[in-house]
């Protein structure tokens, strides 16, 4: 067990400060699953100049050199704010790690200042209509050409690729060896408006416009975008969704409706004693989530590998998110609606409409037991 450090709450007051200014003079509104569906350049670029992202990237790439728990202090007073953080959130979380994992001198000063100005965005291309849980089997082929790779294929649930300049894509670069089936598998790094790339949307059952299938037709890729060893890919993504797994963004997606529903049932005290008794279950339950999640950010500073630990609490935390929106929706005369001007039946109406993807995203709640399971040497 780790805790925060003692100069976390100076961070901690200073983030504050600045999010309810820049709401005040903004005025965006807190959102459940911010940091999924709040896409907001102005916001993100606002961040960068306080020096807020990138924060882990070394100060010669344009980043911060400060620690992966300096970064979760401002992670957290993010997520619990509900700020529009979408667009830099893929960049920030992972793809700045993985380029400074795995990229090339030219891949980092390519993307990296631009990363922490808050001003290039990210998605990730791994899931395809035939490969999500069995990632394995991802059938985007990469064929190599003269200076670089061509890519065909269709990847899908590709959150934001409307909105970013780039992705990330795992593709098999040579023929599938079914006894090896992890091996000659590549990552690319892939510019959105390559000629070859057709982004279509995938609309939600709202109308809303958050995931896009992406259709890739002999899409050139130079030898430059390749990330990291061609043949690695495997090896290089499954350390990526250590980040992608771990953030207090796995249980913190739903934390601006806790706020909202602690404060209705302070008005409630006679009608809901249930209510509040689940509150309270709640609130100690996110109260050791965090306390196991700022424990992973402690060894991801030390460089120690977290994959295990991420896995346990993506899966203990997606299910806690599900709980609160399940209580706040038990809430006499709750009655959601994602255009009232009352916070609570608003951020309701947004948790109920957002909450069956919070146990499949970043790899489904069966498949994190399963790494749980092999990791603790019972498979
Ligand atoms: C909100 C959201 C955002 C997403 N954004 C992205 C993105 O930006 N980029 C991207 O690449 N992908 C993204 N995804 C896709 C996501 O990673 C996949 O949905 C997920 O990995 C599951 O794959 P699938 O949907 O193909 O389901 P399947 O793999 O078909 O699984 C269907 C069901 O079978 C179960 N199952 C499958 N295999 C096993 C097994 N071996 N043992 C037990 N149960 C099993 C699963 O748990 C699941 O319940 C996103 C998904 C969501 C919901």
């Amino acid at each position: 067990m780790r805790s925060l450090p003692a100069e976390a709450s100076e961070l901690r007051r200073e983030v504050r400060d600045f999010l309810a200014e820049d709401r005040a003079t903004y005025g965006w509104q807190p959102h459940v699953d911010s940091w999924i569906s709040a896409w907001d350049p102005g916001f993100s670029q606002r961040l960068g100049r306080r020096g807020w992202l990138g924060m882990t990237i070394p100060t010669e790439y344009g980043g911060q050199g400060r620690t992966h728990l300096d970064r979760y202090v401002v992670t957290e007073e993010l997520l619990a704010a509900g700020a529009p953080v979408a667009a830099h959130w893929v960049a920030d979380r992972q793809v700045g790690p993985a380029l400074l994992a795995h990229g090339s001198e030219y891949q980092r000063r390519r993307y990296l200042p631009d990363i922490a100005r808050g001003e290039r965005y990210f998605a990730i291309g791994m899931s395809e209509p035939e490969a999500g849980s069995d990632l394995a089997s991802v059938r985007t082929r990469a064929v190599a050409v003269a200076g670089g790779w061509e890519l065909t294929g269709t990847k899908v649930w590709t959150s934001g690729a409307h909105h970013a300049h780039a992705f990330f894509v795992l593709a098999r670069s040579a023929p599938l060896d079914p006894a090896h089936r992890h091996d000659d598998l590549s990552q690319f790094i892939v510019d959105l408006d390559t000629a070859g790339i057709e982004i279509r949307p995938i609309k939600l059952l709202t109308g809303q416009h958050h995931f896009n299938e992406v259709v890739l037709d002999r899409v050139f890729v130079p030898d430059q975008l390749v990330l990291g060893e061609p043949g690695q890919g495997w090896r290089q993504v499954t350390s990526e969704l250590g980040f992608e797994r771990s953030g207090p963004e796995r249980l913190l997606s739903t934390q601006p409706l806790l706020a909202a529903l602690t404060g209705r049932l302070a008005h409630e005290t006679g009608r809901a004693p249930g209510a509040i008794a689940e509150l309270g279950a709640l609130i100690s339950q996110v109260t050791t989530l965090r306390q196991l999640s700022i424990s992973v950010a402690a060894s991801l500073s030390d460089g120690q590998p977290a994959d295990l630990a991420a896995a346990l609490i993506k899966d203990l935390g997606t299910r806690y998110e599900g709980a609160v929106v399940d209580t706040a929706a038990a809430v006499p005369d709750a009655e959601p609606d994602p255009n009232s001007d009352d916070e609570f039946t608003r951020l309701l109406a947004e948790g109920l409409l957002h909450a069956p993807g919070f146990t499949l995203r970043g790899g489904t709640n069966e498949i994190l037991r399963g790494v749980v399971a092999r990791g603790l040497g019972l498979r």
